[in-house]
């Protein structure tokens, strides 16, 4: 489930390549977009995400792909030859050189289920790929403090929205982890506290993040944005909806993915 806005950026389908991979900690892969039609592409900071056409088969072709991922995008791929078709799964950029145009994204690996994780830990060099932007999630009402919530999916927009927010901001961001090792140095705002929390791999995502929501001082007005494993993101929500009467405008949630269950585009 999600409330988040899509706004595309004007340079629509991009197509670039691999240019080398980063083991960052033990859970984490960077991937690093450099070439191609990353010359034209809009950066927009904080959380930025796109729709990353993984290639699963020799023949996968990117330049049929819809410049837009809309009801109409997404009907003209899935039309496209399966053969040729590569396959979508969501993504964070986490970074974005101007002066190189290199593009980083870094991946949770999973385990071997899956395709773009499983993709992140053996791509070679010089792989093609495409992209179509979605925009940022983050869209801030006026409020006088933030919250964030994020599972390891979401520390790439988590700390790529404290880097790139005002200075002046204050509140909280919960990132919860299974692996402390994972995680990663922090650019925030001197009044954002950042929480970082390690639950145990065989517990659910959100079994920390959920119960210390309800420890936070959360003030009188709030804006705040709760993104991760599906369960995570709509329970933060409705902790602060339901039990701290946070308007429902207040809050931006999206479950980023779900425990058992593959990404459906
Ligand atoms: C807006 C948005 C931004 C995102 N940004 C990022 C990002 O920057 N980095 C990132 O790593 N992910 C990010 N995600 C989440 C990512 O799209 C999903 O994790 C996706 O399911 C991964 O695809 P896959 O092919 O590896 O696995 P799938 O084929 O989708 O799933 C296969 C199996 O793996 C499980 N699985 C999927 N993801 C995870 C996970 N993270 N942890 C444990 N089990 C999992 C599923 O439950 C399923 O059982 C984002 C999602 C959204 C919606």
């Amino acid at each position: 489930m999600s409330n988040i806005t899509v706004t595309h950026a004007d340079s629509g389908l991009v197509l670039t390549n691999v240019a080398r991979t980063t083991r960052l900690s033990p859970h984490i892969v960077r991937v690093t977009f450099a070439g191609g039609q990353l010359d034209r592409f809009e950066y927009k900071g904080f959380d930025q995400w796109f729709r990353l056409a993984v290639p699963v088969h020799d023949e996968d072709r990117f330049d049929n792909l819809p410049q837009r991922f809309g009801v109409g995008g997404l009907l003209k791929f899935l039309t496209l030859p399966k053969g040729t078709r590569p396959v979508i799964r969501n993504y964070t950029i986490r970074q974005f050189d101007p002066q190189t145009r290199e593009l980083d994204v870094d991946f949770v690996i999973h385990g071997t289920e899956g395709i773009a994780a499983p993709w992140a830990t053996s791509v070679a060099p010089g792989t093609q790929v495409a992209f179509i932007d979605q925009g940022c999630g983050w869209a801030p009402v006026p409020a006088e403090r933030a919250l964030i919530v994020a599972d390891e999916s979401a520390m790439p927009a988590a700390l790529a929205i404290l880097r790139d927010m005002p200075r002046g901001a204050r509140g909280d961001a919960v990132i919860e982890l299974f692996d402390e090792r994972d995680a990663q140095d922090v650019e925030a705002p001197e009044g954002m506290t950042v929480h970082w929390l390690f639950r145990d791999p065989s517990d659910k995502p959100g079994t920390l993040a959920l119960p210390a929501l309800r420890d936070l001082d959360i003030g009188d007005s709030l804006y705040a944005f709760a993104v991760g494993e599906s369960a995570l993101a709509t329970g933060a929500r409705r902790h602060l909806v339901n039990e701290r009467g946070v308007p429902k405008a207040n809050v931006t949630f999206c479950g980023y993915w779900r425990v058992g269950r593959a990404s459906p585009s």
